[in-house]
C-alpha cells in the first residue's frame, strides 16, 4: 500500500497508524457511506447508535482522515457560516439561535464521546479567542458580540487588557471569547472515530476509491469501485471538496486550499514571552482568517491568510506551496516579533469545500436513495458531529428538529454556470478579499466596498 498519505500533514504523520484492508469483491449492506472523514464517520456512528441492526459500510479512497479531517487546525467551534452576526443576518434570529444551541450540544458530545470511547486526541476545552488586528476588524468583533447578546449566546467581549491576558501581542486589539470550543489533534480524532465505528460493527474499507454511485431502478444503490461493488439500500456522499467531481453538487460547491505552517517546539522561556498559558485557540477578524493554536508537543500552528481557489478541485500538487508558507511566516513574525528565534518547521495544506454562504448542506440527490452532506467552508470539525445526526435523522426518521435547521432547509446558493464565468467570479472574489485585508484603507472603494457590504 502506498504510504504517501503519511506526509500530507504533521497530524497524519506524528502518530502510528495501521490502515485497514481495501474492499475485496462485491458486498451487500444497508447504508454505504463514501468518504472516511468526520462526516462519513460521525454519520456511521450515529446510524449504528440509533439502530444497531443496520449494516453500514464506509468506503475511503486512501485512509481515514486523508482529506481535511486529518489536516485541519483542530479547532472544534460552534461557528456555522462566517460568524454569528452573519448567520443571524442570513437565516434570522430563530434559526440562528436553534443552530447555535445544536452546535453547543455537538461540541459537548464530541468531548464526551472521546472520553467514553478512550479516544486519545489531545482534546482540551480551552475555548476560543477571536481578536481584531485593526479598526475594521474591531467593527466585526462588536457586530458578533452584539448579535450574540441579542440571541442570548455566551460570547464575551474582551477589552485590550483582557485580550492580552490570553496571549501577548501588540497587534491584538479588542476581542471576544467563547468557552464552548475545543482544541484537538484532528487525525487522532478521525482515527478514534473509525475505531469507535468498527466497535459498533461498521465496516471500513480503506484504499477503496469509489468511481460512481448509481441508483438502480429507484430501489437500491450501487457504489462501484475497482475492487468490487457495494450494493446498498441507500448511500451517503461525504466526500467534502472531492464531490466537485459530481455535476449535481459542483453547481454549488468549489474547492479552496487552506495552508498551515508549524513552528518547531518552543522552550518554556519562549512560551513565557507570549503568556499563552491557557492554550486557547486564536482566530483573527481578517476576512481571510488567520488561526493559531499550541500543539501538545509545544509548537505553534499558524494557518490561514491566502486560501486560494483551485478550479480543478483537490489535487496533491496543491498540498505544499513555499510562497504561501512564506506569507504565513510573515504574519506570524508580525504578530509575535519577540519569537524571532523560533523557526518554522514545516507546512501543509488541504482541500476545503467552499459554498457561497459558508453553510454546510445535507440533502437528497436523485430521489430518496442518495444523500449528500458537505460544504462546511473551513469550519467542519464541530459541525460534522451535528451533520452526522442530521444524516441519521434523514435516513431513519425523516423529519426531526434537527432536519429543520438551515443545513437542510436553506437552499445552497448556486455558482455561475460554465467554467470560465465560475473561475472569473471566484478569482475576482479571492483577489478582492485579500486586498480588503491587506489594504483596509482602500476598502471603502469599488469592489472592496461591495464585498464588505455582503460580508459584514
Ligand atoms: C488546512 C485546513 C485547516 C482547517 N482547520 C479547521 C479548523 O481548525 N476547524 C474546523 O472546524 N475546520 C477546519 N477545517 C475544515 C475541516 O477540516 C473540514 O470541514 C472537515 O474535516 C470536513 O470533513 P469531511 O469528512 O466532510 O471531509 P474530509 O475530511 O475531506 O473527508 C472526505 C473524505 O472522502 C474521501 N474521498 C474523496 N473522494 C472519494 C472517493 N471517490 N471514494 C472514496 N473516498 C473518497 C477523501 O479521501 C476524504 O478522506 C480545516 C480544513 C483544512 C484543509
Amino acid at each position: 500500500m502506498t504510504g504517501d498519505w503519511k506526509t500530507r500533514s504533521f497530524w497524519l504523520e506524528h502518530k502510528d497508524y495501521e490502515p485497514a484492508r481495501r474492499l475485496d469483491g462485491d458486498e451487500v449492506t444497508d447504508v454505504v457511506i463514501v468518504g472516511g472523514g468526520y462526516t462519513g464517520l460521525w454519520s456511521a456512528i450515529c446510524l449504528k447508535d440509533a439502530d444497531p441492526a443496520i449494516d453500514v459500510t464506509v468506503l475511503e479512497q486512501k485512509v481515514v482522515g486523508y482529506g481535511a479531517s486529518g489536516r485541519n487546525g483542530g479547532f472544534a467551534m460552534t461557528m456555522v457560516g462566517r460568524n454569528i452576526h452573519q448567520l443571524r443576518k442570513m437565516v434570522g434570529s430563530g434559526q440562528a439561535k436553534a443552530t447555535y444551541w445544536a452546535m453547543h450540544d455537538a461540541i459537548s458530545e464530541i468531548e464526551e464521546f472521546a472520553r467514553a470511547e478512550n479516544i486519545d486526541a489531545d482534546i482540551w476545552r480551552s475555548g476560543n479567542l477571536t481578536v481584531s488586528n485593526g479598526p475594521e476588524q474591531d467593527v466585526r468583533i462588536r457586530q458578533d458580540v452584539e448579535a450574540a447578546d441579542r440571541l442570548g449566546i455566551p460570547i464575551e467581549f474582551l477589552d485590550p487588557a483582557q485580550v492580552q491576558e490570553y496571549a501577548r501581542s501588540e497587534t491584538f486589539r479588542i476581542g471576544h471569547f467563547e468557552e464552548q470550543a475545543l482544541i484537538l489533534d484532528p487525525a487522532a480524532l478521525a482515527r478514534g472515530l473509525a475505531d469507535a465505528a468498527r466497535r459498533r460493527g461498521v465496516k471500513i474499507r480503506e484504499f477503496t476509491p469509489v468511481d460512481s454511485v448509481e441508483t438502480i431502478g429507484g430501489l437500491r444503490v450501487e457504489a462501484r469501485t475497482p475492487f468490487g461493488t457495494v450494493h446498498a439500500d441507500r448511500a451517503v456522499i461525504a466526500t467534502n471538496a472531492y464531490a466537485q467531481a459530481i455535476p449535481e453538487l459542483r453547481r454549488f460547491i468549489f474547492t479552496i486550499y487552506a495552508y498551515i505552517s508549524l513552528t518547531e517546539p518552543l522552550t518554556a522561556e519562549q512560551w513565557e514571552r507570549i503568556g499563552w498559558q491557557s492554550k486557547c485557540g486564536i482566530e483573527d477578524k481578517r476576512i481571510m482568517v488567520h488561526f493559531s493554536r499550541p500543539t501538545a508537543d509545544g509548537r505553534i500552528l499558524w494557518g490561514g491568510r491566502d486560501a486560494p481557489f483551485m478550479p480543478g478541485g483537490p489535487n496533491q500538487r496543491h498540498d505544499r506551496n513555499q510562497q504561501l508558507f512564506d506569507r504565513l511566516e510573515e504574519t506570524f513574525r508580525w504578530t509575535f516579533p519577540y519569537l524571532d528565534d523560533v523557526r518554522m518547521d514545516r507546512g501543509w495544506a488541504g482541500p476545503v469545500c467552499g459554498t457561497v454562504d459558508s453553510i454546510a448542506s445535507v440533502n437528497w440527490m436523485k430521489g430518496q436513495r442518495i444523500l449528500y452532506a458537505l460544504g462546511y467552508a473551513g469550519h467542519g470539525v464541530g459541525p460534522s458531529r451535528l451533520i452526522g445526526k442530521i444524516v441519521r435523522d434523514m435516513l431513519l426518521t425523516g423529519g426531526t428538529d434537527l432536519t429543520e435547521l438551515p443545513f437542510v432547509t436553506k437552499r445552497p446558493v448556486p455558482m455561475p454556470p460554465g467554467n470560465v464565468l465560475r473561475r472569473a467570479v471566484l478569482d475576482t472574489a479571492h483577489n478582492v478579499l485579500i486586498s480588503v485585508d491587506e489594504h483596509p484603507e482602500r476598502a471603502d472603494r469599488g469592489l472592496g466596498k461591495l464585498a464588505l457590504k455582503i460580508l459584514q
